[in-house]
């Protein structure tokens, strides 16, 4: 017989303008207890991991991560309904006012109090607001929860809050140009560190938690916004595509590295440790000011980290993470490397397979041995 392992679902959205709709969520849960799932806690899965109790054989974690409006207007309503708990790893930088009183859901809708179309519907300011509330802390951000929803949530007993860092930053990772800055961008604060001028490059990102922060060129960056500058400063991107500006730019740099040594380097790595210590602490400390509670788990922003985090991170106080590696989640297995499921396509019998593929250890390997990272 083969082993059990158990799936821990990994959701970001339930929204009627996302690929897991309301009823595709409700069809979801309702299949887990027509078909004999039983949905633990993710506190049950860590006990059964570490061999302190033992854990039914289809057993099913649901976890949420960055912590949207839409978990509080729609899977909260219909989680209760099942009476299924669930993880929400939250970024808690981004969590909204205190004094902010709870925003209309699902369940008011049942209550005759508003109709469905009074409920929030998404925006799409998600990556632009990170970097913005980072600059400006009393910003609002009406696509996220605030610290009276997770409140209610978790005194509910359905949803426990965890940590997914305070920022969900990321920093530029390597010397690999990817872009550069245009006029486009100019409301898009998000990829643009420090230099804001037209031309600055942009480089590959990676999570602030796992990638020492590399800082380019100077003169690199200064001969190339000298040249749009020299080509009419807004005027040079008037009327180009996006593809040709990157490929005009792109001769310069190669034009630059011709003749000079690129002079980029990276942090120092107590600089590094530094920072993650005290995004993870921090987070930690913003969820058990905020919700009286100790927070003890964390899910790695993108899934990314490294064994000096995971160091840290069991340093600061978290007892177990969160990755987005796919793979079998056994009794003597990894705590601080559990495994999960994405799910984020409506379809019916990927859902199904993969439930049964993710609650047999065997299969949940040879399916992480093909696949990989989610
Ligand atoms: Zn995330």
């Amino acid at each position: 017989m083969i082993s059990p392992s158990t799936a821990v679902l990994l959701y970001h959205h339930v929204d009627p303008h996302d690929a897991i709709k309301p009823e595709v969520f409700d069809w979801q849960l309702k299949y887990l207890q027509q078909h004999g799932y039983s949905v633990v806690s993710l506190d049950e899965l860590v006990q059964g991991m570490k061999g302190e109790r033992d854990l039914p054989k289809k057993s099913v974690v649901i976890t949420f991560d960055d912590g949207f409006l839409n978990t509080w207007v729609y899977a909260y309503p219909i989680l209760k309904k099942y009476q299924f708990k669930a993880t929400l790893f939250m970024i808690t930088g981004l969590a909204g006012n205190p004094s902010t009183p709870p925003r209309f859901n699902l369940e008011d809708v049942l209550k005759r109090k508003c109709q469905e179309k009074d409920l929030y519907r998404r925006g799409h300011i998600f990556h632009p607001s990170l970097s913005e509330r980072a600059c400006d802390p009393d910003r609002e951000l009406p696509d996220f929860l605030t610290w009276k929803e997770l409140k209610i949530m978790e005194a509910s007993g359905i949803i426990d809050v965890q940590s997914h860092s305070r920022w969900h930053s990321s920093v530029y990772r390597n010397e690999k140009i990817v872009e550069f800055h245009i006029p486009a961008f100019i409301n898009r604060k998000w990829p643009i560190e420090g230099d804001c001028r037209l031309g600055t490059p942009l480089y590959q990102r990676g999570s602030a938690m796992a990638t020492r922060k590399y800082l380019g060129d100077p003169l690199l960056a200064e001969t190339l916004i000298q040249y749009v500058h020299r080509h009419g400063g807004e005027d040079f991107f008037k009327g180009k595509r996006k593809a040709d500006i990157d490929k005009a730019l792109m001769e310069v740099v190669r034009a630059y590295k011709a003749c000079h040594k690129v002079e980029g380097c990276y942090e120092e790595e107590s600089s590094w440790q530094k920072r993650v210590k005290t995004e993870l602490l921090e987070s930690k400390q913003d969820i058990e000011k905020h919700l009286n509670k100790t927070c003890r788990y964390l899910a790695w922003p993108w899934g990314e980290y490294n064994d000096t985090a995971l160091a840290i991170a069991r340093e600061v106080g978290y007892e177990a993470t969160v990755t987005t590696q796919r793979g079998a989640n056994v009794p003597g297995g990894d705590v601080m490397r559990i495994k999960r499921v994405k799910i984020w396509k409506p379809g019916r019998l990927a859902f199904v397979l993969g439930l049964l593929i993710h609650t047999h250890a065997a299969f949940a390997r040879i399916y992480a041995r093909l696949y990989g990272q989610l």
